[in-house]
Parts: structure tokens; sequence; C-alpha cells
């Protein structure tokens, strides 16, 4: 039923086929499952005494003047009147609708919908739609719609294709399940989504698709990751010796979580299948050595592996870690980035070609075209949320289904787990590296600001090493925001005058950056002013001091990647984030930073601050499917699926619920499934 072209519906022609195909509706399953953007509660008016500015009102008032049409200037009309809805009087207007002096009639009720307009002191509703009084009003649905319908004549669609299918959808989540987890039955969903009785019911109504919905994307996802099980790969086989000889090169022992995360990835490695395996582990957690591990074990297997980072300051880091480990252990490394000289890149592309060397290092550079790896065995991404799942499948694709490691540092919350990595196994290292010391964070207002500089000045004549930190790299009028370069001029001319300073944003060169981070990394550079191109993987033990300029404009768990650049070393190390008065959200989450230290209870908080669309709509854009995100607006909702989705997989009894759900789950996201399952 719901498959049927939409060109079959009564009242659909040529020309409102095509907005429809636009709107990207082809069947009455498209037109039925659009949800309203908005409700407006007919029978529960407002009271226009206490409507503000800028306020969608729906105002139940009796009109007290004659509209008064007046007309200013050739085709430009005014119709006024005054209403009275018990609470006040207010004014309606209506722009370029001269009929409406004729429609509106004095003394008379009506239900105003629009929004109100306060400037001038009177409150008006400007060009509000209307509704007479009658019997059934009920609540009324707004869709979010382009140019070429109105909302009339879309609810008219809506209303048509309701009454053509009423009772005769299938419903595709089975009676068993829909009881278990208290979801309406889809006729009566579908129904009460465009035509409730009440906000409660739409409300209801919204909460069962949106749970469909997000059910049917993490089996989509978990389909992948079975579907993945079967994929045959290299089997490593990874010998006593090679593990011992590496680890016993560490100037440390690895902690539990680490051991625990290098064992799941050896298994991965040595089971005949494809690892598929996301690392997440808070800032500082001991990741690269895992990862180095992994790239070892890869070329005593006598494959290539690969190491991507998303900059080139991570990318240059990581290849002077590995290169300082791996060498002496006989691991030829290179490394290839978009700002290698071009006939050093081409030699390195032959090296590659002609497997003369192991591990390479780099950045997107090293899945381009014209780079073809001899044998590629291992694949590892770090900062996780920079690749989506379509840029890891490219990835994959470079190889003979090499293995994959994604390492983040950005914790996600256990509710969003599923529905991000729903894709992946994963190892969480949830224990930082023996003796590392809490950051202590400070608030600091504008007013303590200048303190701040003056201690922060005596801090670095006593030799210790400060990042700054701003959110832009120039002055903008339009933001009232320090930038990275005004600040730097400004304490360079002023109390730091006495300080060896550096500057660091991205649109310097590539080399003049290196130059910069090599001058702080070797000490000769006490204070390092610069944006948030420093926020991933930059490595200085020394330095113990991190200021944040305009912190209230930073995400928390920028905050907390930010924040992680300090406390590498044995001395204690301060973050300072100061900001200005921001209001009430920006302040509570400041403060979260101040208390907290934890990557994963920091997510956990910011989501609750900004609920999950917001959360995963700024940082995780690009991984997930954009219906998926509309209706992510409830965390409850995401646990509750979550639950659904574990009991479905794991009780047997369950089995054909299960068949069912997948099977509409894999119909749906089939584009999206290919996408990912490569090979
Ligand atoms: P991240 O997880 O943020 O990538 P790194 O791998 O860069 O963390 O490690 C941070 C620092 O901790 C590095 O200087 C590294 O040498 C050190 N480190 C890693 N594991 C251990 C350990 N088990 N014991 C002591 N130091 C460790
Ligand atoms: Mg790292």
């Amino acid at each position: 039923m719901l498959d049927t072209p939409i060109s079959q519906l009564h009242g659909v022609g040529k020309k409102r086929l095509e907005i429809l195909l636009s709107m990207g509706i082809a069947t009455f399953g498209d037109l039925l499952y659009t949800a309203p953007k908005k409700y407006r509660d007919l029978k529960n008016p407002d009271a226009l005494f206490y409507a503000h500015h800028g306020e969608d009102v729906v105002i139940e008032a009796t009109v007290k003047s004659h509209p008064l049409l007046r007309r200013t200037r050739r085709n430009f009309s005014t119709v006024t009147f005054l209403i009275d809805d018990g609470s006040c009087q207010g004014q309606v207007i209506y722009f370029n609708q001269p009929y409406m002096s004729k429609n509106i009639l004095k003394d008379q009720k009506y239900i105003f919908i629009g929004r109100i307009d306060a400037r001038s002191g009177t409150k008006q509703i400007v060009n509000p739609s209307l509704e007479k009084i009658h019997e059934d009003l009920g609540v009324k649905a707004y869709y979010p719609m382009g140019k070429g319908i109105s909302q009339r004549a879309f609810r008219n669609l809506i209303q048509r294709a309701l009454s053509e299918t009423h009772g005769k959808v299938t419903d595709p989540l089975p009676t068993s399940f829909r009881s278990r987890y208290q979801l309406p039955e889809i006729n009566y969903t579908l129904q009460h989504l465009h035509v409730p009785d009440s906000m409660d019911e739409a409300k209801q109504a919204r909460a069962r698709l949106a749970f469909e919905e997000m059910l049917y994307f993490m089996a989509a996802l978990r389909s992948v990751r079975e579907a993945r099980k079967h994929i045959r790969g290299l089997a490593f086989h990874i010998k006593d010796d090679d593990r011992e000889r590496f680890l016993s090169s560490l100037p440390f022992a690895l902690t539990n979580a680490q051991q625990r995360t290098l064992h799941e990835i050896e298994q991965d490695l040595a089971s005949g299948g494809v690892m598929n395996r996301l690392v997440q582990g808070d800032v500082g957690s001991g990741k690269t050595a895992v990862a180095m591990a992994a790239l070892y074990y890869a070329k005593q297997n006598g494959t290539q592996a690969v190491m991507m980072a998303p900059t080139e300051i991570l990318a240059k880091q990581h290849f002077d870690d590995l290169t300082a480990h791996l060498e002496p252990l006989g691991v030829r490394c290179a490394m290839l980035t978009g700002s290698t000289p071009a006939a050093e890149a081409k030699a390195i592309r032959y090296q590659i070609a002609d497997g003369d060397v192991d591990v390479i290092v780099g950045t997107h550079a090293l899945f381009q075209k014209g780079v073809h790896y001899k044998h590629l065995g291992l694949a590892i991404t770090d900062e996780q949320h920079r690749f989506g799942v379509r840029q890891r499948a490219a990835l994959q694709q470079k190889g003979q289904s090499p293995h994959l490691l994604v390492m983040s540092a950005t914790p996600v919350p256990r509710t969003l787990a599923l529905i991000i990595y729903g894709d992946l196994d994963v190892s969480i290292i949830d224990e930082l590296p023996p003796g590392r010391k809490v950051v202590h964070t400070r608030l600091v207002s504008q007013d303590k600001r200048k303190a701040m500089y003056d201690y922060l000045h005596q801090q670095l004549l006593g030799g210790q090493q400060a990042y700054l930190v701003c959110p832009l790299v120039e002055e903008s009028d339009k933001l009232d925001v320090l930038s990275a370069t005004e600040l730097y001029e400004e304490l360079q001319k002023g109390i730091f005058s006495d300080i060896p300073m550096a500057l660091v944003h991205g649109r310097m060169k590539e080399d003049e950056k290196q130059a910069a981070i090599q001058a702080f990394s070797q000490g000769k550079v006490k204070a390092l002013v610069s944006t948030t191109v420093i926020e991933v993987g930059v490595n200085v033990p020394t330095a113990t001091i991190m200021v944040i300029e305009n912190a209230e404009r930073f995400g928390l768990s920028q905050l907390h990647q930010l924040r992680g650049r300090v406390g590498r070393g044995r001395k204690q190390s301060w973050c300072f984030l100061s900001s200005k008065d921001a209001g009430e959200l920006a302040n509570q989450r400041l403060k979260i930073m101040a208390k907290e230290n934890d990557g994963f209870k920091i997510a956990e908080k910011d989501l609750e601050l900004r609920g999950p669309g917001e959360f995963l709509g700024t940082r995780q854009s690009g991984m997930i499917d954009g219906r998926v995100l509309a209706m992510m607006s409830d965390v409850k909702l995401i646990a509750k699926v979550r639950s659904a989705m574990d009991e479905i997989t794991e009780s047997p009894e369950l089995q054909d619920e299960k068949d069912q759900i997948f099977a509409a789950a894999y119909s749906r996201y089939q584009s999206l499934i290919n996408e990912i399952v490569l090979n």
C-alpha cells in the first residue's frame, strides 16, 4: 500500500507530481511518513497578554473594529483591525491581502495563527492564518515545505492519502514487538501523526515513528557488522616473540586497559576475518602504543600498513613517534602528505608500490589516486570523528580487505555509541597511564583576566610553557572574538615582551606551522599562541599551562581535547578558561569542565545539555542519515531503542521478529549498507 506511486493519488497532476518528487516524495509511504515540523493546538489558544515578540501563537479573539483597507502604493496594501481575546487588545495586520477586509467581520470570533510583532508597543499578529470557530477544531499540523505548494494543499493530499490507505497499511513492526515496547499500531500512528486530537497524541505518533526509524538504522549497522564477520581477510600470525620484542622496546609497561585492547586487536588480526575495530580512549590514554603494536604485527606478517591522521601536524608527530619506536625494530617508515614536495612524493609512491616501505604515515594524501600499495594489510585512522562511514569505506577499498583500526579520543556517550559506531567492534581504553596528574581547571572572568596573565608571565619566566588558544585567526568585528594573531601581538608588545613566543594557525604554511610547534616542543618557545589547529594530537609533555580565550565559544568535547594538550608530563598542569558572561547554558558547560576530567562523563553531560540532534549534528555530521538525525530529539528514546535492539539480537525466541525487522531495515538502508560493506 505504502509503495503505491504518488501519481496515483487523486489530485496529483503533472505539476504537483513534480513538486512532490522534488520534495523526495515518490510514494504514498513517503507522503505519509513526512513528519510535520510543528503543530498548533487550536483548542488551547494562547493568551495574547502573555505573548511576546517573535513568538508563534494561536489566539482566539473577537474582532473589535471594521477591517481597514489601505492602499499605500501601487500593488501594496494593508488590512488592519483590532482584536480582543479577553486577556488584552491587539491588532492584526495583513499585507497585500486586500480581500481580507471582506472576509473578516466585526464582532465575530476567529482563531488567528501567526507570529507576534511587539516592536511598536501594541501586540500585532502579522499575516496570520485564520480559522472560523467550529465544533471539531483540533491540533493542526504544519509541514516542512518549499515553494510551489501551500500548507492547505499539502494537508489535503495527506488527508486523501490517509483515507485511501486507512486500515490497509501493514505494520512493519510485529504485533508482539509493539506490545512489548508499547508502540501504537501503524495505521493509528499515521492518522495521529497528521490529524491528532491532542498534542500528546501527536507526540506519541512521532515517538513511534522515531523508534521505528532508529531501530532500522541500528539494525542496518548491525547487519553490516554481521556481514563483515563473513568476509575473509588476512590471518596474521602473531608470534609470542614478536609481542615480547615490541613490548620490551617500550619505555613503559602497558596499562591493563591497553593490554585488554591489544589482546582484542590481536584476536581480530588472527581470526581470518577482517578487523573493523574502534579504539576509544580519552586523550592521553595511550592509544598510539597499541596502534604501534598492530603496525609492527603487520610488518612481521609481510604486509604494509598505513596510519592516517586528520592534520599534517598530527601526521608529522606520529611519523616522528613511529620512526623513533619502530625503526629500531626494523620497520621502514615513510610519510606522505599533501605538502610533501612533488619529487619526493613521487619517490615515496614508488617505494610504496615496490614494497620498499612498511609503514606509511600521512593524511588523506595516502588514499589519492596514484598511490598503489604493494600489499596493504592494515589501515589505522586516528581521531575518527573526522572520518565518516563513507571515508572509512573508501579507505578499505585500497587494499585486499585490509584490517581497519579506528582510534578516537572523542568519547561518545554510551547511549549514542550504537548509532555512531554500530557497524564497528569497540574497545575502550578507560584507564590513564599511572602517575598522571589531574589538570586543575579554573574559570576566569573578564575582570580576572589581567591577573591571570600576570600570573602566567611569572610562570613563563620561571620556565613553564603555555598554550594560548583562541577561536579565530583574525580579528572580526562581527564576532566579538579575540583572535590568535591579535592576542599574539598584544602580548608580545606588552607584558610578554621578555617571553619567547610563537604563533600557529590554520592559514600559515605547513612548514611554518611545523617550525613553530617544533620550537615549542624543544622548549625554545615558552608561549604558543594558536587556534584550534593544536586541538588534536599535539604532544609536548613539558607544556603545563593551557589558556583558552573565549572558552564559551567552544564545545565541551573540544575544550576537553584542548585541555588534553597539557598534563602529559610529571608536573602539575593548569587550564584556564577565560570567558565573557555568555548566558546560563555556556556557564553551565564551563562549570562542567572545571569539575570533570573524564572525557566520557563530559560527553554525557554535553549530550544532556544539548540534546542528541545537536550533539551529533555539529560534530559527527556526515556519519548519520539526515532522517535519523531529525528523529533524534530524545535521549530516552534512543536508550529504549538500544535495549530493544539488544533484546531482539540476543534472545533466540525473538528470531522471527528479528528477521522481519532486519529485512525492513535492509530495504530502507540498502544503499548505506552497500556502501559500507565493500569487497
Ligand atoms: P592518546 O591516547 O591521546 O593518543 P598517546 O598515545 O599520545 O595518547 O600517549 C600519551 C602519552 O602517554 C605518550 O607520551 C605516551 O608515551 C605515554 N604512555 C602511553 N602509554 C603509557 C603507559 N602504559 N605508561 C606510561 N606512559 C604511557
Ligand atoms: Mg593520539
